[in-house]
Parts: structure tokens; sequence; C-alpha cells
């Protein structure tokens, strides 16, 4: 049973049970509505609690059920918060730790409601592209006023219980609990107290008005679009709650109703969704149990305190967990150092973090230049320089002064890592970790898998991955991993439209307006265009026969490296990082054009956005048929987390099925006709030929 009834003499307890959050599932439903019904039977109960079981009053809807025949099944939530509200005895919420979304919707039924102190109260539906659907925008008001309800309603941010309690003239909450041990107690006492109140206040009979009615809401509307531009459902929000004020109670939940319906139906809530599921997927691996045992993690050893090293470390730092760097040089050690340092500094200036957080983050830090000081750590992540040699030697010594157990990472971007795990007598504890930069702000790791890489050693970096707040894709080995293997397609479309006719800032600002973060001239003076080029030597030889445009080159040999270099694809000027269009960018690419004796031609917007994802799409296609992506969702978690891809298109993935799989073969086709692109890459990959083929899609 997924609900108890328990009678305490005249009080009944009905407590939901359903972890982890008490999700208000179709089981839990039924389960809610029978016991509402035994109380009403019973005479000798005069008074109702409803409270939640373990971590959480409830969570709020089932977010599997949504879209399914299952969430309208009867008793749905309204049905449900129907019978609560007319209920013959007073029903009391008793409200602790969760209570979001229907969870809130569930207690602003309830005819009385007590809280702990520190409950986390929200209603998050718009992170999902929708709006409260079961009276919450009608309700939340009437108790709370109408602007902190619709802050609440618009950000979907959660606010806690004791800062609720403080909103003058609320009514949210009719007590707050001394304590959360205590809640029950009170909460029982509180159901006695109004056993015989009649007629029971029930929130929908409460006025709801805002001063400055229309004016009001306008002005809420022109706050909320500039800062949703690509989704619908804040502004639908607004009008939701408007419509408390100016209509009937029953009026106002009918209108909350067909909006909801009607951004169920949009692209942009579908993709969140989408995305709100893969992320939970990512975090499951086929073959590894979730209850594998676990290596705990004490204390954690970063090997170069470079770019990567430093913002590594400071996750752990941020977590509570000690970490000891190494470096060849105390000068290196310094430097990396005082970078955190300023990292944290910066974020103390912004308010940000308190001055006692930042000396406390400093104190977990230690550091060394030897091998010897490491050997009790339980992970070490290794961020030294891109090469195989200096690899070998760091591992070597990893394999010589580690403590049995001790999990051996490398933060590699594209080096072979069943390679680096032969370096060790312990295969099994080596695992890559790979952080994106700035690794102390990207939410994506890429955990990568070696042949040999312990199940244990994989559960216990998943867990570790959710505890420093990262999300963790897992991928096999390969050349660039998941990302990176298809952002070098990416890049390679871009190097080639630059040929035919495209200057830099067309190709970003059609990606941009797609919604990228920013379009790949862009991000590539971000991150350095000689990582690339760098990248582009090594693999010079295997990569032979294939075709790439010489821009990205001819730039580097010019110094353009990026923002660093003051000078990339586009120009920059001192200590800001506006991309300015460079004269010299684009005589370099006329002139590369003319000794190709290629004419330039207009081409469009949609084209430049149809290659660059299809582009990443149908390597991706590769990447899950080979097995080193477990799921094609785990694709569009990549590319949200690590690349900037606009959340409300889902991920490549989820926008190449929007589209039909059948209009993206048939695109690349096209594409496979242009002479002065690579014909053999657009080739579809067999998966997406054969979704294609059968109307399927990826997810
Ligand atoms: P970096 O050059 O900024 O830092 C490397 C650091 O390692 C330097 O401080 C150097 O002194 C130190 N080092 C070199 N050899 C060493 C040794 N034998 N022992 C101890 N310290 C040593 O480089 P980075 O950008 O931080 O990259 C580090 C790793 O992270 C590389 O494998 C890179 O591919 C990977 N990576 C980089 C990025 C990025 O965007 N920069 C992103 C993901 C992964």
């Amino acid at each position: 049973m997924t609900a108890h009834y328990q009678a305490h003499g005249d009080v009944a307890v009905i407590t939901l049970d359903n972890p982890p959050v008490n999700g208000l599932g179709l089981a839990t439903r039924k389960a809610l509505a029978a016991a509402m019904q035994q109380a009403q039977a019973d005479a000798a109960i005069r008074a109702i609690v409803i409270t939640g079981a373990g971590k959480a009053f409830s969570g709020g809807a089932d977010i599997k059920e949504f879209g399914s025949p299952k969430a309208l099944q009867e008793p749905n939530l309204h049905s449900v918060i129907a019978l609560v509200e007319n209920s013959a005895k007073p029903v009391v919420a008793a409200l602790h730790t969760v209570v979001m979304g229907g969870g809130l919707e569930l207690a602003l039924g309830c005819h009385y409601r007590i809280a702990a102190p520190g409950t986390s109260v929200a209603l998050p539906e718009v992170k999902i592209g929708l709006l409260p659907g079961a009276g919450g925008t009608q309700r939340l008001p009437r108790v709370l006023g109408v602007e902190p309800a619709l802050n609440m309603i618009v950000s979907g941010e959660a606010v806690q219980s004791d800062m609720l309690a403080m909103v003058p003239k609320q009514k949210l909450f009719d007590a707050m609990a001394t304590s959360a041990a205590t809640l029950a107690d009170e909460a029982l006492a509180l159901a006695r107290k109004v056993a015989d109140v009649r007629p029971l206040p029930r929130v929908r009979d409460l006025p709801c008005r805002h001063p400055q009615g229309a004016a009001y809401f306008q002005f809420a509307r022109n706050m909320v679009k500039g800062m949703s531009k690509n989704f619908p459902a804040p502004a639908r929000c607004v009008d939701a709650v408007e419509a408390a004020t100016t209509k009937k109670f029953d009026e106002g939940m009918a209108y909350e109703r067909d909006a909801l319906i009607e951004l169920m139906w949009t692209s942009e809530s579908r993709s969140l969704r989408h995305l709100f599921l893969a992320e939970r997927a990512a975090s499951k691996i086929p073959d590894v149990d979730a209850d594998t045992a676990q290596r705990p993690i004490r204390k954690v050893a970063v090997i170069g305190a470079g770019t990567m090293g430093g913002g590594i470390a400071m996750n752990f730092l941020n977590a509570g967990i000690p970490v000891q760097m190494l470096e060849m040089k105390q000068e290196a050690l310094d430097r990396g150092l005082a970078t955190m340092r300023g990292n944290y500094e910066a974020q103390v200036k912004k308010g940000k973090l308190k001055q006692d957080k930042l000396d406390q983050r400093m104190a977990l830090l230690s550091t060394t230049l030897a091998y010897e000081d490491l050997g009790d750590a339980d992970l070490v992540i290794e961020a030294v320089f891109e090469d195989i040699g200096v690899k070998q030697t760091v591992f070597e010594a990893l394999d010589r002064v580690m403590k049995p157990g001790a999990i051996l990472a490398s933060n590699t971007s594209t080096l072979d890592l069943n390679r680096i795990a032969s370096f060790t007598a312990r295969r099994q504890d080596v695992v890559g970790l790979h952080f994106f930069s700035p690794a102390n702000v990207m939410k994506l790791l890429e955990v990568v898998r070696g042949e040999k890489t312990a199940k244990d050693v994989l559960a216990t970096v998943m867990a570790m991955a959710k505890k420093i707040r990262k999300t963790a894709v897992v991928s096999g080995v390969c050349d660039g991993f998941i990302g990176n293997r298809m952002i070098e397609q990416y890049a390679r479309q871009a190097g080639f439209l630059l040929d035919e006719g495209c200057t830099p800032q067309q190709v970003d600002k059609a990606m941009e307006k797609f919604g990228m973060a920013m379009g790949p001239f862009r991000m590539g003076d971000l991150a350095g265009n000689d990582i690339g080029w760098a990248i582009r030597k090594r693999r010079a030889v295997e990569r032979a026969s294939m075709k790439y445009s010489k821009t990205a080159d001819l730039l580097c040999e010019r110094g353009r490296f990026g923002q660093k270099t003051g000078a990339g694809w586009y120009d920059y000027q001192a200590g800001k990082r506006d991309a300015l269009p460079s004269a010299e960018v684009l005589a370099m690419i006329e002139e590369h054009r003319q000794s190709l004796g290629i004419t330039a031609r207009k081409i469009g917007d949609e084209e430049i956005v149809q290659r660059l994802v299809f582009s990443l799409v149908n390597e991706a296609a590769h990447i899950v048929q080979e097995g080193i992506a477990s799921r094609a969702s785990d694709i569009d978690i990549v590319y949200l987390y690590g690349y900037g891809f606009p959340p409300h298109r889902g991920g490549p993935m989820r926008y190449a099925d929007e589209l039909g799989l059948f209009n993206v073969v048939q695109a690349m086709q096209r594409f496979a006709s242009n002479p002065l692109d690579d014909a053999a890459f657009w080739t579809p990959a067999p998966l997406l030929a054969q979704l294609a083929a059968d109307g399927k899609t990826f997810n």
C-alpha cells in the first residue's frame, strides 16, 4: 500500500508512503481516496491528518504518468483534492521536508496546514514547461497573496516554510510546528482543536485580488517575456494567476486546466520533460545494479594544477572533501592555488560566497611535490598535459604509491583510456572522469568506462558525481568519447560552410538564433583554437583520408588562438569579451576560397543549422549503435550540459525526433550531393537509416 490509515483515538492519520518522495501516482491516489472514505465512514473519527512518510510530505505528480492515460485515470489528482476539500470532517495537512507540485496542491485542498521548519515548498511545474494543473495557480495566490504566489509559480523555485510563514497576512500555514520531530503530535493537537469547527474553511472561498489589477499583470508579463524568450509556460502562469483574480473559482480552475493542456502539447514542454527523464536515465548503467557496494571517497588527490586541475579540485572542496594537489614544481602549485583562490574571491565579491566559507574550503586543500604523500587518497584524478608519454609517467607513479583499492582517474579528452589503464597493474581501478571547462562551473561529467573498469568503481564515481553536483553520463572508450567525437563533425561542417561562402559571424548568428549558447566560432575562440589544432596534428595520420577545411589551421598559423591571444575568428579588445568581426579573418577566408577556385554562395540559416545539428545527430547515431553511449537520451544530456544545446529543443536526438527521422535522412542525402561537402560522412548511420525506414524515433 502506498498510503496507510491509522486511527489515533478520534483522529485518523493518513500517511502517504510511496518512496522516494511520495509521488501521487495512480496507486497512491487510490490508496489516499480509500483512506479518506474510511475516515468518513468511521463515526469515532472527528478529524483527519494527512502526512508523508520518510523524506517528503509529497514531491507531487508522478512525471512518468504525464501524457499517459494513467494521469487522468480516476481518482485523478483533481478528484482526490475535491474529496479532501469536501470532507465533512476537518482535514489537516502535516507538512515537512518536501512539499512540491501536486503535493502542495493537495495540501491547499486541506482545511488546515501545519508545517515543520525547513520545509521546501514549491510549484516547480514551469521547469518542465507546464503550469500547476491541480489548482495551484488558483489556490496559492488566495493564501499567500498574488505577488509572492506568482513569483513561486513563474520561477518554480523552492521557498523554505520559515520564509513563507513571514509573508504578511499569509494563510498558507495555520501553524508552524516547533520542529520536525514534534510535527506529528502538534498536527494531532491541531486536528483535535478544530474538530468541531463548522463551516470548514476552504481555500477556494478566500478572496483573490491585486490592488493594481490588470496593470500589475501587464508588468509581470513584461518581466517574464524578457526572462524566458524560448518558453511559453511562464507567460501562461501569469495568465492563470490573473484568472484567479478576475474569475470565479471554478472558472479559474477551468482556465488553468485549458492552459495546462495547451502547454502539455508544446514542443518546449515535451523537450523539457524528455530532458528531465533523460537525466534520471543517465544515472543508471544497464549492467551495474543500483545497490552495487561503493568505495568510500573521503580524500581526493589531483595531479596537475593547471586549468582543469584547479577547477576539478574546487568541486570537491565545495562538497567538503579534502583535496591534495601534486605538481612538478612549486611555482606551478603556487600559480594553481592563486587561480583557485581568485575564483573564490570573485564569488565573495559578487556576494555568492561568504568569506568564512572561502576560508573553510581553502583549508581543505593541501599540496605536495612528492607522489609518496598521496598514497592514502581514495580517488586520484590526473589532469596533466594531454600527452600519452606524460600520462604514462604519472600512472606508473600512481600505481607505485596509491593504496590498494584507490580509484585512479584520468581527465583526458581524447587519449585511449585502455592504454592509460595498461600503464598500471590495476586496470580495474582506472576510469575516465572527463570534466568540462571551466570544471568548477560546467555540470557535465563524462565517465569513461574502460574495458576493465570494475562495476563498483563505476557505481562509486556515479554517486560521487551527484555529491559534487555534476550530471554524469557514461561513455565507452573512443577518440573524443561522446561529446568531443560529435563536436569534431560539427566543427568540420562549420569549416566547410566557411569554404562555401559563410562568414564566422553568419554561422554563429544562425546557431545562436537556433538557441545554442554560443556558435561554433565564438566557442572556438573561448576554448582556444590551439587545442583543436594540436588534436588535428596528433590525428593527422589516422585522419589522413578525411576531408577538412584548412581555414582553422590557417587561423592558428597566424597565432589567432582566440580570446587568450586577443584575436581568433574575431578580434577582441583588451579586457573585453565582445567578439568583433575581423577584416583579416574575412580576407583570409576569401583568399583560401580563391585558392580552391570556389565562388562564394549565399547560404541560408536553415542550411547552416541543419548541417551542423545533423552532423551531431549522424555521429551520435554511430555512437549509440557502437554502444559507446547506452542510450540516445544520454547524447541529449551531454549536449545540454556540456555544449550549451538549447533546453527547449531537448537535445540533438530529441530535435531530430521532433523533425522526423525520415526528413533528417532526406536532408542528409541532399548534403551528400554537395561536392564541397563530405559525401561519405552523410551516409546515414545504420541505426538512423533503420529508424527512419521504420518510422520510429531515437527516444
Ligand atoms: P594545463 O596545461 O592548463 O595544465 C596541465 C598542468 O599539469 C600544468 O600545470 C603542468 O605543470 C602539470 N603537469 C604536467 N606534467 C605533469 C606531471 N608529470 N606531473 C604533475 N603535473 C604535471 O592543461 P589543462 O587544460 O588543465 O588540461 C589537462 C588535462 O585535461 C588534459 O588531459 C586535457 O586534455 C584535459 N581537458 C582539458 C580541457 C580544457 O578545456 N582545457 C577540458 C577537458 C579535459
